[in-house]
């Protein structure tokens, strides 16, 4: 890391994503592109790879900002996926690597059918058209919802997913997912921290009670901490699940959820207008090896 001390003020972003998954910038560009933005820290959190880490973290230190090696896995909860995010994890060993393959071959299984049924209902896409746009290891609905805006099906992403590839429309495939207890310990035995991501978006009722029974769950399954920063989460909701976070003793964390122009609809890294700082996170960030002071001024926002 390029240095560890981190200023109460510093602008931190612990949810990006790179073109080896669905983000559309290279590791180094989205290191750049936070470099830029004044970042001190950020975590790399591709879906189901760790393949972008390593120039991600090379750049960082040419860039003299904080690349934390993340993974973000969808795993599986009463059925439904949620998100877990990995944050500071080691190097994936053998049994990591035979999870991410089931993930991958799950995947593999699922693209060719997502086509087939875009096929039936009149759309002539291809495998290789989306195959050419994901130009990486993961190829992902995004990548499909491109092809499709591509070829003038749709006007964007968002609508590709509202109208065909979301769960309930008619190309919406299932595909393999770990469960939240085996995802949160697969991090935990490279050392990482396991925290489910955008409790916003989770498909279950979003009040105080359900929030706390199914919180309570997940840290009973292992994991550590909340995503409780997210642009889309208002600020109530935010205190809500801050409350429930000092409730259950848990980690609170925060990101942008950065994909580049694959999710346009989301604020960049940093989150314009909403940025998170070292202190709204600190108890995590010393977790990850950081010490946050003022005392410091390397770290601080330039
Ligand atoms: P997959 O991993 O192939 O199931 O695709 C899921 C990914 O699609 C998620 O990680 C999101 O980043 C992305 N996604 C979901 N809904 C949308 C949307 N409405 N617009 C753009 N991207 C989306
Ligand atoms: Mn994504
Ligand atoms: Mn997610
Ligand atoms: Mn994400």
């Amino acid at each position: 890391m390029a240095h560890t001390v981190c200023h109460p003020d510093a602008v931190v972003d612990l949810h990006v994503h790179t073109s080896v998954s669905d983000g559309s910038d290279l590791p180094a560009s989205v290191v750049d592109i936070a470099a830029d933005a004044g970042l001190s820290i950020i975590a790399v959190t591709d879906h189901d790879t760790t393949t972008g880490l390593k120039e991600a973290e090379t750049r960082g230190v040419q860039r003299g900002i904080s690349v934390i090696r993340g993974i973000e896995l969808s795993a599986d909860y009463l059925g439904h996926s949620v998100h877990i995010l990995g944050l500071g994890i080691g190097e994936p060993d053998h049994l990591f690597d035979a999870m991410i393959q089931k993930v991958l071959d799950g995947r593999k299984e699922r693209n060719p059918k997502i086509i087939r049924s875009l096929n039936e209902i009149g759309y002539q896409i291809t495998l290789n058209e989306a195959a050419a746009i994901a130009d990486g290891d993961i190829l992902s609905r995004p990548h499909i919802a491109a092809a499709m805006l591509q070829r003038g099906y749709v006007s964007s992403i968002e609508e590709a997913f509202k109208r065909f590839l979301n769960r309930g429309r008619p190309a919406y495939h299932e595909r393999y997912r770990p469960s939240v207890m085996e995802a949160t310990e697969a991090i935990h035995r490279l050392g990482g921290l396991a925290l489910p991501a955008h409790p916003g978006l989770m498909r279950f009722d979003h009040r105080h009670d359900d929030l706390l029974y199914h919180f309570t769950r997940f840290k009973e399954m292992g994991i550590d901490g909340i995503e409780t920063f997210y642009p889309t989460h208002s600020e109530t909701f935010r205190q809500t699940l801050s409350g429930i976070a000092r409730k259950l003793d848990l980690l609170e964390s925060g990101g942008s959820d950065f994909h580049g122009r694959f999710k346009p609809n989301l604020p960049g890294i940093g989150i314009d207008g909403m940025p998170i700082r070292c202190s709204d996170i600190a108890p995590l960030l010393e977790r990850l090896g950081f010490t946050v002071s003022a005392q410091n001024k390397k770290g601080s926002k330039p």
